[in-house]
């Protein structure tokens, strides 16, 4: 990124609409600002200590714009008064959380001429997705989603529009059993056992569909292997515990696969961090104001009417709207006051939402993405075939107590490599501090490339992770359906006499539960619900 010459500007054509922070601790703080020669221009700038709500505590550097690939080279100083000037917080519709589900509703309410208000926990926008740039490989580094599974429009249409560039995910699977790595057929040989699932008989979890379809592998190892793929592959990239995954939610899951070509899997070029920036540049068109640093505690709500108690920068604000969207990861709903995040409905949620949330899960994940000085694996011979190596390695499968998956950046050739801990491994990793999950996770994957760990570490110079567990904010990875979940997800979002509504991953109703694609569907569909029983209406703030 260039950083151009710094420019004070002192005519006051250029008023700061709204700042916030895009990715957490040294990020990158976005500005929209908008006069008669800079209209709808984004920048952004380095910083590391920000608080919103009306202070904004360092000096104006360097500040360019940093959007989606685009670069600007003119800097800006920016004085401070202009940037409390955005804090407007009268809105139509108030929406509480800045991930993907809040911003892509968000979006599409200003679209129709409505105003928002939208209130964030924490100081970087896009929730569970989080992207940073290694300085060194100058590559994204995700710690929340990464893959475009499938073609979903939703999730494709706004990449396309701004000509975003995407790969497709390459390279072979490689598998580690009993010490051993050979080349496999990871996904083709679990495939053949999913597909035997069907949701025309009782809901049962995936452990005990497992247990009664193939009762005797012991005895048949071939059969063992593969039920033991399919269990890595339900805890793995569900993050579900099989145990209590539900069957027929696994195959809504699949059958919605199925219609999008999701065994194909893509990445952004610049990481998922720009689709987020495709919804900001949106807003930035529009009526809206985003509050970051703001913990929404409460909701007191009537028909038609809606306050929302936070805690922000300022202290505890209220804020009031004819309506809510509430964009709460599933964990987050569960919770239960006081808990930090943990949100108050006064008069509390109907039964059947309730209901509902007891029969979903949020998944565990923690992913650890490494960054080394040079591609190690790539010479790399397996003892079961010496005539290949692990160059062409995409993903890594085994039973690894700890970290089970990796991937590589294939088809970029980065000495980056991502580790995969889900359900009990996350469980395990879960509220434990940075040396010991680099550690371990050096340790698994020293042992399933045959590298004793201390001949790994002094080539390991980056690692990133984090514990979305632990994070009041999430609470989890992302959600799944348990044994009877059947209407579940409908029963979650379905509004609350016009005044409350439901978005979020949780809530899709398309099979696309867990998914980004699933969340930015569950904001178009909280969206349609508004339009249906709304005109344009002010909220104010006390
Ligand atoms: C490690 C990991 C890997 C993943 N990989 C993929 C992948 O490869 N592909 C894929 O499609 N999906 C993936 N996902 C899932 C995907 O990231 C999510 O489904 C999606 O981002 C969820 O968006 P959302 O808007 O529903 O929720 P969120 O992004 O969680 O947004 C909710 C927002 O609410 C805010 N909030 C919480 N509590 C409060 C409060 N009390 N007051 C105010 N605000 C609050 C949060 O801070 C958050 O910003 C992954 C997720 C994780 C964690």
């Amino acid at each position: 990124m260039s950083f151009g010459p710094l420019r004070k500007v002192s005519d006051p054509p250029i008023k700061v609409i709204r700042v916030y922070p895009v990715t957490p601790v040294s990020s990158v703080v976005k500005i929209f600002v908008h006069g008669s020669s800079q209209r709808n221009r984004l920048f952004g700038r380095e910083f590391t200590e920000l608080s919103l709500g009306g202070r904004v505590p360092f000096e104006w550097t360097n500040v360019s714009a940093t959007a989606c690939g685009r670069q600007d080279a003119s800097t800006y100083q920016l004085p401070l008064h202009w940037i409390r000037f955005a804090m407007s917080t009268d809105a139509d519709v108030i929406v509480i959380g800045a991930g993907v589900s809040g911003l892509a509703a968000a979006a599409a309410l200003t679209k129709s001429g409505r105003k928002v208000l939208i209130l964030e926990a924490r100081d970087w926008l896009g929730g569970r997705v989080l992207t940073r740039q290694d300085p060194v490989c100058q590559a994204p580094i995700e710690f929340g989603a990464e893959f475009i599974h499938g073609l979903a429009p939703g999730i494709w249409k706004p990449f396309q529009k701004r000509n975003v560039n995407i790969s497709e995910v390459a390279g072979d699977n490689w598998c580690c059993e009993g010490g051993t790595l050979s080349s496999c057929d990871f996904f083709s040989e679990v495939e053949d056992i999913l597909e035997k699932m069907d949701d025309r008989s009782p809901d049962e979890s995936f452990a005990s569909f497992l247990q009664r379809c193939f009762p005797d592998s012991k005895q048949n190892t071939k059969q063992q292997a593969a039920k033991e793929r399919a269990l890595e592959y339900v805890s793995g990239f569900n993050a579900a515990d099989p145990e209590l995954v539900g069957v027929h939610w696994l195959v809504k899951g699949m059958r919605a696969e199925e219609e999008i070509e999701g065994d194909r899997a893509f990445r952004p070029a610049t990481g998922y961090a720009c689709l987020i920036d495709i919804f900001l540049d949106e807003l930035s068109h529009a009526d809206v104001s985003i509050q970051t640093g703001t913990v929404v505690e409460e909701i007191e709500w009537e028909h038609g009417h809606s306050t929302v108690k936070a805690h922000s920068p300022e202290g505890v604000r209220n804020f009031t709207a004819p309506r809510t969207i509430v964009t709460l990861p599933l964990a987050v709903l569960q919770a239960a006051p006081p808990e930090l995040g943990a949100v108050r409905f006064i008069p509390s949620l109907p039964e059947p939402k309730l209901k509902a949330l007891t029969k979903l899960e949020m998944g565990k994940v923690i992913r650890v993405v490494l960054r080394f000085r040079h591609r190690f694996w790539d010479t790399i011979s397996p003892r079961s075939k010496r005539s290949k190596t692990l160059a062409g390695m995409s993903f890594l499968f085994s039973q690894d107590q700890w970290f089970p998956t990796w991937w590589t950046t294939l088809p970029s050739k980065l000495p980056i490599i991502t580790g995969w801990a889900p359900f009990r491994s996350a469980e395990r990793l879960s509220g434990r501090d940075r040396s010991f999950v680099v550690a371990h996770s050096l340790q698994s994957l020293g042992a399933l490339v045959d590298i004793a760990a201390q001949d790994l570490e002094p080539l390991l110079e980056a690692a990133y992770f984090h514990d979305w567990q632990s994070d009041p904010f999430s609470r989890g990875a992302y959600s799944y359906g348990k044994v009877g979940a059947d209407g579940a997800q409908e029963a979650l979002a379905s509004p609350v006499e016009d005044t409350l509504f439901f978005a979020g991953e949780a809530t899709d109703t398309t099979g696309r539960n867990g998914t980004v694609d699933g969340a930015i569907a569950s904001g178009r569909r909280v969206t349609a619900e508004i339009l249906r029983c709304t005109r344009p209406h002010h909220a104010t703030q006390k």
